[in-house]
C-alpha cells in the first residue's frame, strides 16, 4: 500500500506488519501455519463453538502490530489506531468482513475508561466507519462488572471470567435481520468477542459476526 496514506506510520513499520492470510479458522480466524487445503476449524472452535459466526483478525499480534498495539493501549497514543485501521483495510478480505456491517464495539466499564479517557475498540470501530464502505457504528452494548485482565488467564477462565460482563445498552434499538459485527483491538481466544455476541444472539440478532486489528 501507499505510505502517503498513512500519516504517523512509517514505511518500515508498515513492512514489519505481519498479515494473517488464508488458511486460517474459518470460526475463529486463527491462523493455520502450513498448507491446509479447504476450509478448517481449529480444535478450539469445535470444541466450544464461540457465539460469533466468524471472527477475522487482519494482523498477527507479534512485532510491529503488538507494539502499536501496546502504544494504544497503554503509552495514550489513540491517533495511531487511523493508520492500524487503513493498512487493516487495504486487505481485501478484512474490508469484505466490514462492509455494509453495524460495527459494535467491545464496551470498557466506566471505571477504567475514566482512567485510559479513551476505549480503543470504540476509536477503532468508529475509524473503521470512516474507512470501509456502509458501516454504521453502533454502541449497542454496556460493560456491566469490572474484570480483571485477561492476559494471564488460561482459555476457559477468560470465558468465565468475562461471562456475565456484557448487557445491551438500554434504549437500544437493534435491527434482528441486520449483520452486527463486534469489534476488539485484539482476538486471542475469542473469550471478550463471545461474551459480546452471546448477548447480542440473546437480544434475537442471527447474524453475528467479529473482527479484531490483531490476533495474538
Ligand atoms: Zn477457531
Amino acid at each position: 500500500m501507499e505510505i502517503e496514506r498513512l500519516r504517523y506510520l512509517s514505511q518500515a513499520g508498515l513492512d514489519r506488519l505481519e498479515w494473517i492470510h488464508d488458511p486460517r479458522c474459518t470460526v475463529c480466524g486463527h491462523p493455520f501455519d502450513g498448507w491446509i487445503e479447504g476450509e478448517r476449524t481449529c480444535p478450539h472452535c469445535l470444541e466450544i463453538p464461540p457465539a460469533y459466526d466468524r471472527a477475522l483478525c487482519a494482523f498477527r499480534a507479534r512485532g510491529s502490530a503488538r507494539n502499536i498495539i501496546h502504544k494504544i493501549k497503554y503509552q495514550q497514543s489513540p491517533w495511531l489506531i487511523e493508520d492500524l485501521v487503513t493498512a487493516a483495510l487495504d486487505n481485501p478480505q478484512f474490508r469484505r468482513h466490514c462492509a455494509g456491517s453495524f460495527l459494535v464495539p467491545v464496551p470498557m466499564h466506566s471505571h477504567k475508561k475514566r482512567e485510559r479517557h479513551y476505549n480503543q475498540a470504540e476509536r477503532i470501530a468508529q475509524a473503521l466507519v470512516h474507512q470501509a464502505p456502509g458501516c454504521t457504528y453502533m454502541n449497542a452494548l454496556t460493560k456491566i462488572l469490572p474484570t480483571i485482565s485477561q492476559t494471564k488467564l488460561g482459555r476457559t477462565e477468560r470465558r468465565t471470567n468475562v461471562a456475565k460482563a456484557f448487557a445491551l445498552n438500554p434504549n437500544i434499538k437493534l435491527n434482528t435481520h441486520a449483520r452486527y459485527v463486534v469489534v476488539d483491538d485484539v482476538l486471542t481466544t475469542g473469550a471478550t468477542l463471545h461474551a459480546c455476541a452471546h448477548v447480542l444472539r440473546k437480544a434475537g440478532i442471527k447474524n453475528v459476526d467479529a473482527l479484531a486489528l490483531a490476533h495474538g
